[in-house]
């Protein structure tokens, strides 16, 4: 047999990965026709193809190479972890330095009082943690009737069987009979698509009280927490409507029920704040992080955890833990990605020089003819597609139709653009320039400009 290589034909790399290799969220069967995407190398912001193609990587991996690509420091630091320990567990009344490091780093940036932490392998995994410490959380406090978890119907916080549970999306539940019991939706707060006639600010509102209803028809006395990811990603890039998450956060106080914040993708700089919580004024109990912890150099992710829950917690033995729970090298990994963060001044970077250039220039693509809105909060962007701007309508063909399109185009074109529906999506990596921003426009309007003609061509508008 052939050593594998970089070297290999691509027709062959593809090949074997199709005999052998099952790909998340793909139908294999479809991809093994076509061949996948063989990806190289990278540096920067540009990833390179078995072809020779550079490509700009305009959703940062899976919304998570926050530094960049090819950041030789992190490398040196885990070479230099795996020399001196490259595993030991954090079971059984043990530690070691980079897991204690990174939790002291960890309380310090995160807002108000989570102060502390459980590690996780990404933000699946967290997501299982939370729902299993917030039920213990209540049986401790003598409620244990309070188990009831409260997420948002297009919500994301996962593929586990926890975090499938906790997300709102349908397609995801019917495979595996999920939910698992407990888990109850509210609509979420997308103005754009179901907002009809209300302002965006009654209709925020509106979608916010759904919560106090819920928790009025499951009782208050058996709900134990509410989850929401501050800015919707894997939904569509859903930015609330202003005073949603003040109304939110209302009721939750009213109830005495648990926020969890699902900062996966906002975390890390991506909003332009360490964290979306500061960006939005959320006070979470329990904040999910992964992806921009380590800028996706290698796994781990973590819930925060505030005294309040910690305190309570403290009180009795948590029956949960992972084998790579605060894993050395990716707990050093993490405090290298935080440290560069920090020096290089990354987040400065984001608020003051690449988010409002990105804004400028993202809401100049609403003047194309089939873009009706332009949503951005940092460096995470989306636009809606439509045949009709005014009535903000659907396209008649089925959901991400002419989104699949556009996206074609752009890959086509070398962005990584992905489309969720009929939205458009970035969320490049945060050292991205204001040179690397024209690029990724000019592809993105390029990309915008070839689907409209194939739209039109196939009679979709
Ligand atoms: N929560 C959110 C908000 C996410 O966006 C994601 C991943 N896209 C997850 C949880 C799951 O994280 P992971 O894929 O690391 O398990």
């Amino acid at each position: 047999m052939n050593k594998i290589t970089n070297h290999l034909p691509t027709a062959e790399l593809q090949a074997i990965d199709a005999a052998h290799h099952m790909h998340p969220f793909t139908n294999d069967g479809e991809l093994g026709q076509k061949g996948a995407r063989v990806i190289t190398s990278a540096k920067g912001v540009f990833l390179k193809d078995s072809e020779g193609e550079e490509i700009l990587d305009g959703m940062a991996g899976l919304w998570c190479v926050n530094i960049g690509y090819g950041n030789d420091s992190i490398a040196e630091v885990a070479a230099r972890q795996m020399r001196e320990l490259p595993y030991y567990n954090t079971f059984f009344q043990t530690t070691h330095v980079p897991a204690i490091a990174l939790a002291q780093k960890l309380a310090q940036l995160a807002p108000g009082d989570l102060n502390h932490v459980f590690y996780a392998n990404g933000g699946s995994d967290a997501n299982d943690t939370n729902i299993r410490m917030v039920r213990t959380y209540w049986a401790e406090k003598g409620q244990p009737e309070r188990d009831v978890i409260i997420s948002r119907w297009n919500a994301y916080h996962g593929s586990t069987i926890g975090g499938t549970s906790l997300g709102g999306m349908k397609g995801m539940h019917g495979q595996g009979s999920l939910p698992i019991p407990g888990i109850e939706f509210i609509e979420q707060p997308n103005w754009y698509a179901e907002g009809g006639d209300m302002t965006p600010e009654e209709f925020g509102l509106a979608r916010a009280q759904e919560l106090e209803a819920k928790i009025n028809e499951v009782g208050a006395d058996k709900v134990a927490a509410f989850i929401g990811e501050p800015i919707q990603g894997a939904g569509g890039v859903i930015v609330a409507p202003d005073g949603y998450w003040a109304e939110i956060q209302r009721i939750c106080q009213k109830y005495d029920i648990l926020l969890i914040v699902d900062e996966v993708i906002t975390g890390f700089g991506r909003t332009g704040n360490w964290f979306g919580s500061q960006t939005l004024d959320l006070k979470p109990d329990i904040m999910t992080v992964a992806k921009g912890l380590s800028s996706g150099y290698v796994p781990i992710g973590a819930s925060l955890v505030s005294d309040k829950v910690a305190e309570v917690l403290a009180g009795t033995e948590f029956n949960h833990g992972y084998t790579y729970s605060g894993h050395p090298v990716a707990c050093a990994v993490a405090l290298e990605n935080l440290r560069i963060m920090e020096e290089e001044g990354i987040i400065e970077h984001v608020r003051d020089v690449a988010a409002p250039y990105l804004a400028e220039k993202w809401h100049e693509l609403a003047d194309h003819p089939m873009v009706g809105e332009t949503k951005i909060v940092g460096l995470m962007a989306s636009l809606a597609l439509t045949p009709d701007k005014d009535a903000r309508a659907p396209f008649a063909s089925d959901a991400g139709t002419v989104g699949l399109i556009v996206r074609e185009r752009s890959f086509a074109n070398n962005l990584i653009m992905r489309h969720v529906g009929d939205r458009m999506v970035i969320s490049p990596p945060l050292v991205i320039t204001k040179d690397e921003i024209d690029l990724l426009i000019a592809r993105a309007r390029k990309a915008l400009d070839e689907g409209y003609e194939i739209v039109k061509e196939k009679g979709l508008m």
